[in-house]
């Protein structure tokens, strides 16, 4: 498959790994070996974390909190995650860049799409945090949108399940993985992959998604040695 520079989406809540809520610093310490891996093969890494451990904004109203002002608490919520993965990655001896989607000079970069070009071209593991810095959009429309900037090669989608499946896995044993979807067929059959407008933001920009076990040891790196995991949706 040869992969140049790809672009990793991570929830928020497989962050907290067996807990409740938080974060799970083995989980972290897990991901962080796995990304490595990927790293040490050459290939330009940026990373998308999402809040939904700690925060997410349609929470917001049901507890009397303005929709508004709760997107922006969920995205407060990534720059807590990013931070925790910036750190985890930098122990495990990478360099990385946190860029910022809202201005937090003390703790990251603004995001400038040329200077984050310029760090992964220099092999640096670029964060992106506090999503695209706007209400009403989520980080999968974040992890679409950075990519097609970048200029990456395909949106790794990590998840608990490994890809997309014919019905819910969890409910119905017959149900059967697809190895390859076109982006119609996920729209015609309403597979729900990411928000529309995440989806068709690749879709329109031609940008694979693949859909895998992030928490499988391995799969991260078999993926991008052109193993057959997850879903390709492209
Ligand atoms: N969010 C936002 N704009 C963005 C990215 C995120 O408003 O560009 C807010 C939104 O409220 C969202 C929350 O941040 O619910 C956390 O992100 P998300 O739910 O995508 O995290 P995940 O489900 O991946 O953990």
């Amino acid at each position: 498959m040869g992969y140049k520079r790809i672009l990793l989406k991570l929830s928020g809540e497989a962050l907290m790994g067996e807990q409740n809520y938080g974060i799970d610093s083995k989980r972290l310490d897990q991901y962080a070996q796995e990304i490595k891996k990927v790293h040490d093969s050459g290939i330009e890494i940026a990373i998308v974390i999402g809040g939904g451990n700690i925060y997410r904004g349609v929470q917001a109203e049901a507890s009397g909190i303005d929709r508004v002002q709760g997107d922006y608490m969920g995205m407060l919520a990534t720059v807590i995650n990013a931070m925790a993965i910036q750190s985890a990655l930098e122990k495990h001896g990478m360099y990385t860049r946190l860029m910022s989607g809202i201005k937090m000079e003390a703790v990251c970069e603004p995001f400038i799409r040329r200077r984050a070009v310029r760090h992964l071209e220099k092999g640096r593991i670029v964060i992106f945090g506090a999503g695209i810095g706007n209400p009403y959009f989520t980080t999968d429309s974040t992890a679409s949108l950075r990519a097609i900037e970048v200029e990456a090669d395909v949106v790794l989608k990590g998840t608990r399940v490994d890809g997309v499946y014919t019905a819910d896995p969890e409910k119905d044993p017959s149900a059967t993985r697809f190895e390859n979807l076109s982006f119609d067929e996920v729209i015609q059959k309403g597979y729900n992959i990411m928000d529309m407008t995440a989806f068709t933001l690749c879709q329109e920009n031609n940008v694979p998604i693949i859909v895998f076990d992030m928490n499988k040891p391995g799969n991260l790196d078999k993926l991008v040695t052109g193993e057959k995991v997850g879903t390709l949706i492209s």
